[in-house]
This record gives structure tokens, sequence and C-alpha cells, in this order.
């Protein structure tokens, strides 16, 4: 498809407009499109659904305009590059993807429309791009000065210290070394200092700008609760919060995602599975679903997740804690990509920090590799225990200095603390006796056993009834005594040995607390009441608009609705791509009768408004 616009140059601002229906740029995104079409290197860190695809597709369209040919863009997500280009294409962009889905002839057609200057975007795998064949095109192209640019997207792939290490990635420095002068970025939502230096280096990006957004995204709502019965605890959520609506589950292993899909199914909820267990073809049969359908809940290992666009995800479940802070803002963050009110929910339990320990320690990797590694996880461990904003905490990690955000649990509902003091040494000095009596060390359940005064074979065979410390806690029960130990752990005040049937251990830090130098802060247990499924309110379909509409706007809203799900199929595109449910809510709002009262409505750019209008006025009309 070719853009309507290729003979008439448009402005930036007007590149906006027109082809992409916003009236303003948000945060840097227009300082980057300008630093891009000036030619110049740059690195952007912006938040996911903080609006990275803009800043290179509007430098394309401006510089395949003004002579300076197709900018490629570099994607490990060779499963979502369709719906990326068929996105464009609505938008009436000329974009088109190479990867291994295509067939000889159809590759070999793309390279043509390449050569001919017909393409404006193209999507490619960055293990395509390094190949002989795909660098001699672009070979051709660079002699021609048709070569545009470079976007390299999900660029912490190529960092080690990032999540989601692609080795491919490491040889994208041939960009610069065999095209020198065209202008390259790099784009990633992760941006911990590390990662940062490391894309830097890997990509020689040194000389470039660094645009780095805010990583705040004000709409979603952190909670993180603590584990009783998470299975229970997650439904409650879902059936009182978010009935209905789009969500992702992340659980840690295959097993219990595969579990605890078909208990969601069995409480009425519509949830599919997703890990890399799985045949291909289901996987991807389960993401079109999610992509294209309303409301499914997708149970999922982080296998899932990486560049899916959906904007409507209501929320983001953690059943399992993540590896680190990274890990856990970039999933949390494929919530409320559209900028309406969305939910991350994590719960978290003292096994968690156990398994977490334990992985880390048994992995193979170097002891300077483990290390960063264990403090990472320690971060994650300080937000889960904090008793202050947690947003505040989030975005510190990221280096950003802010005010308690007034949109997380615990600014919400404060929660009550104890002081935890007594018990931390109480379970810090019983570890020490065992240690001194026994030569060998033990895991939590038997220390806080002896903490609480509890008889059981093994105290009675190991003779720890006779410690002193022996039933110095009665008082505590042992969810308190849980608490205490996590935030020990949190702290570094002890340590879990994973080599050694994770025994806990003192460290240094276990000195200052049991002088009493640090006081040890504590949320309070409050137990939750039992949950009961609102059996009625699963009763037929709910419409819920994301903004507020009377009850004929609303009437109109799931018409639209109606009509958007039967031209998406029509397309083989998700939902979205048509129109956001943004769009579609603003429509049914001003209920327009003309053309004219559709212009101005925030996601309908010409081409869309050229499409479309037609069939959305004789929807509201009808509706
Ligand atoms: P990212 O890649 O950073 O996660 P996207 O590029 O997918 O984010 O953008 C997130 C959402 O915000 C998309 O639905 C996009 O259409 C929308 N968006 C981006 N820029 C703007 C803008 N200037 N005005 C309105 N909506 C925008
Ligand atoms: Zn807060």
């Amino acid at each position: 498809m070719r853009s309507p616009y290729s003979n008439i140059p448009l402005t930036l601002q007007q590149i906006l407009r027109e082809v992409f229906g916003y009236d303003q740029f948000r945060g840097p995104q227009q300082a980057i499109v300008e630093h891009m079409v000036a030619g110049r290197d740059a690195l952007v860190l912006m938040p996911t659904g903080g609006g990275k695809s803009l800043c290179y597709q509007i430098p394309a369209i401006a510089r395949q305009q003004a002579g300076h040919g197709v900018t490629i863009v570099v994607s490990p997500l060779i499963a979502l590059m369709h719906d990326q280009v068929g996105a464009l294409h609505e938008a009436g962009v000329s974009a088109a993807f190479l990867n291994s889905t295509l067939s000889g002839e159809e590759a070999y057609q793309i390279e043509q429309r390449m050569l001919r200057g017909d393409i404006t975007l193209l999507y490619a795998a960055p293990e395509r791009l390094t190949t002989p064949r795909f660098l001699a095109l672009l070979d051709t192209l660079f002699s021609q000065g048709k070569l545009s640019m470079f976007a390299i997207d999900e660029a912490h792939c190529v960092s080690q210290w990032g999540h989601d290490f692609r080795p491919d990635y490491r040889a994208l420095t041939v960009l610069h070394e065999r095209f020198p002068g065209v202008p390259r970025m790099a784009l990633t939502a992760t941006a911990d200092a590390l990662t940062r230096d490391d894309i830097l280096e890997r990509l020689q990006l040194e000389g470039a700008r660094a645009f780095v957004s805010s990583f705040d995204r004000p709409n979603i709502r952190y909670t993180i609760v603590e584990k009783r019965d998470s299975t229970q605890q997650l439904l409650r959520f879902i059936e009182r919060e978010h009935e209905g609506e789009a969500g992702v589950v992340y659980c840690q292993s295959r097993r219990k995602v595969e579990d605890m899909a078909q208990t969601l199914v069995d409480a009425g909820i519509n949830a599919l599975p997703y890990h890399a267990g799985l045949d291909h073809a289901l996987r991807q049969k389960h993401q079109n679903r999610f992509l294209r359908e309303d409301g499914i809940v997708m149970v999922a290992t982080i296998a899932f997740g990486m560049g899916i666009d959906k904007p409507d995800v209501r929320f983001v479940a953690h059943l399992d804690m993540p590896k680190n802070i990274e890990g856990y803002y970039q999933e949390t963050g494929r919530a409320g990509r559209d900028g309406l009110p969305a939910e991350a929910w994590m719960g978290y339990g003292l096994q968690d920090v156990v398994n977490q320990r334990r992985m880390i320690d048994e992995s193979p990797a170097g002891e300077e590799f483990k290390q960063i590694m264990r403090g990472k996880l320690d971060a994650l461990l300080g937000l889960a225990e904090a008793i202050d904003c947690r947003r505040v905490r989030l975005l510190g990690y990221f280096g950003e200095a802010s005010q308690p955000c007034g949109n997380c649990d615990n600014c919400l509902h404060p929660p009550a603390v104890w002081d935890g003091t007594d018990a931390a040494r109480k379970l810090l000095s019983t570890i020490y006796r065992i240690q001194q009596m026994s030569g060998v060390s033990f895991g939590a359940g038997h220390v806080m056993d002896i903490v609480r005064g509890k008889t059981t074979e093994k105290t009675t065979q190991y003779g720890h009834e006779a410690l002193s410390t022996f039933g110095v806690g009665s008082t505590f029960s042992e969810l308190q005594l849980r608490g205490v130990l996590r935030q020990l752990i949190a702290i570094g005040a002890v340590r879990v040995d994973g080599q050694a049937f994770n025994t806990l251990q003192l460290t240094e830090q276990s000195r200052a607390v049991l002088r009493g130098e640090v006081a040890v802060q504590l949320r309070d247990s409050v137990v939750g009441k039992e949950h009961k499924p609102k059996r009625s309110a699963r009763m037929g379909a709910i419409v819920k608009a994301p903004i507020a509409l009377d009850s004929e706007a609303l009437l109109r809203y799931s018409a639209l609705k109606a009509w958007r799900a039967e031209v998406a199929q029509q397309h083989n595109l998700p939902a979205y791509v048509i129109f956001h449910d943004a769009t579609l809510a603003a429509i049914a709002q001003r209920a327009p009768r003309s053309l004219d009262d559709l212009q101005g409505i925030s996601g309908i750019g010409a081409k869309k408004l050229e499409a479309y209008a037609h069939e959305v006025l004789r929807v509201i009309t009808l509706g």
C-alpha cells in the first residue's frame, strides 16, 4: 500500500494529526522525532506504553518524504510484526516485514519493493538482518542513498543484564560499521543504569543523545499482598475488580500456568494458558485470541508478553515474584497502555524469596554475576516489604525522585505497622545458637518452631529444646515470624543458602539488628475475608466503557464495538488496531451525525476517516 501523502510533504505535526489522528506529541516525542529527522543517533528510554513507536515511525515517514528511503526497524518479535505492519497499513503508511514466516517469493517481492523505494518502514528480526543476502540488499540501498535510518526496538535484548538477552543483538554493531552515517536509534523500556550503559557500549552508540523519559505510569495502581491462599486471592481480585476485562496472570512454572488457567476457567473466567512448553501453533492461537478478542485473561510464564502492544490490558497479576524490579516493571507495564486506569497486583511470600535465592545460587554463572543478581533481588524484596509508597520506590530504583503517589496500596490504605525488632533479634539469636550447638544450619520452618517453642520430631532429634531461645517468641504467630524473616532477608540480615537445603545463615548485617541498631518495621498482617464468588455478576456480558457514558451512549459504544470486531476479523487484525476503546467511547459520547462531527476525535487519522467514517455514522444512527 502506498502512502496517500507521498507526494505532499507534511510537517511533523501534520504527520501526527493526519496519519495517526493525535493532536499533540506526548512527553519527549517531539524532541526525539526532530532529532532523528535531523539525522542523528539516539537512545530512547521510555516506559512501556509511553509511545515509543511514533518516535521512529514519524521520522521514518518524514525522512522518506525527503527522499532518504527506507527505515529498518529491528524487532525480536516475529509473531507481532504482522500486526505492527497491519496497524501502519490501517493508518495509510507503506510498511512490510521480512521474517521466516514468508515464502521465498513473498520475501523477494518485498525486496523488490524496497529497491523501488516503495516501502517506508521495514520490520526485520536481528537474525535476518545480519544474513549476507539482507546485508547485500542494504548495501545496494546504501550506495543509492536510500537507507534512511535504523530503529533498534527492545534494545535491552543486547545486554545480558537485561532480562531478555538475545545473542543476535550483539551482531548489530555491523550496522554502523557497514553503513556509517545512517542514523540509528535504540529504544527500550528497561532503564536501570547498568543495562543502559551496556546498550550504549554494545551497540556502539556512545555518541548518541539519550532521551530519558519519566518512568512513571500514573494510571497503573500497584498492589502487593502477602500470599495466603493465592488462588483465592487472585480470584477475588479478578472477580471484584476486573470482571470481564483483559488481563495477564504471570506464574513461574509451566505446570502452575496450566493449573491456574484451569482454575480460572472453572471459576467462569475466560482464561487461556501460554508457556514455552506448549505447541507452537497453540501458543500462537492463544496469543492471537488474547489480542483479538475482548476480555481474555492470559495465564502465562514470562515467555509471554514482550512487545504485546494490546492497549486495553486492565490488569497484570503476579502469582510468583519476578527476578528483579526491571522484570516486574516491564511486565506490569503491559497494563493500561491506553492511559486508562489499570492495576498491577502481586502476591508474594517467603517461599518466593527462598526460591529466587536458590535459583541464583544454583545457576552456573560466575560469582560477580550472581552478586549483581542478588542485589537486584534484594531491591525487589525491599519493594515488596515496603510500608511506604510503592511508586516512590519503583521510580527511585530507576533514579527518579518523586512524591507519594496516592495510587498504590500503601498510599491508599497505609498499612498498620508493628515493631518487629524484638522478634527479629529472637530469630537471629536462634539461628546463631543452632549453629553453635549443632555446627550446621537449618531452614526457616525449624527456626520458627524453636522460637515459638513448638516441639517436633526434629527439635527432639537435635536436642534443640534445650536451646536458651526455645520458646522465647511463643507470643508470635507463625505468620508474624514469617513476615519478620522475609524482612530480614530483604535487608540482607539473613541469607538463604540455596546450596545447603535453603538453610538460614547470619550475615554481616545481622549484628546491627542483634545490637538493636537497626529497627525492623513490619506491615501488620490482616487476614483477608473469605472468597465468595459473585455469581450474579457473571451473568451476561457487561459493557464497561473507558469513560462515563449515559445509557444511550453506552448502547452506541456496544454497537461500535461489535462493528469493530467484524472489521478486525475481516482484516485479520486485533480490534485495537482499527480503533482504540477510548476512540470508540469518544465517538459514542459525541454521537456524530456528519463527517465534520467526527473530525478531531483522538485516534482518527485521515486514512481511517476516509475508510471508516461512513460505516461509523451508519452504526451510530442504527444504534
Ligand atoms: P510503547 O511502544 O512505548 O510501549 P506505543 O508506541 O505502543 O508504546 O504507544 C502506546 C499507546 O499510546 C499506543 O496505543 C499509541 O497509539 C498511543 N500514543 C502514542 N503517542 C501518542 C500521542 N502523541 N497521543 C496520543 N496517543 C499516543
Ligand atoms: Zn503510592
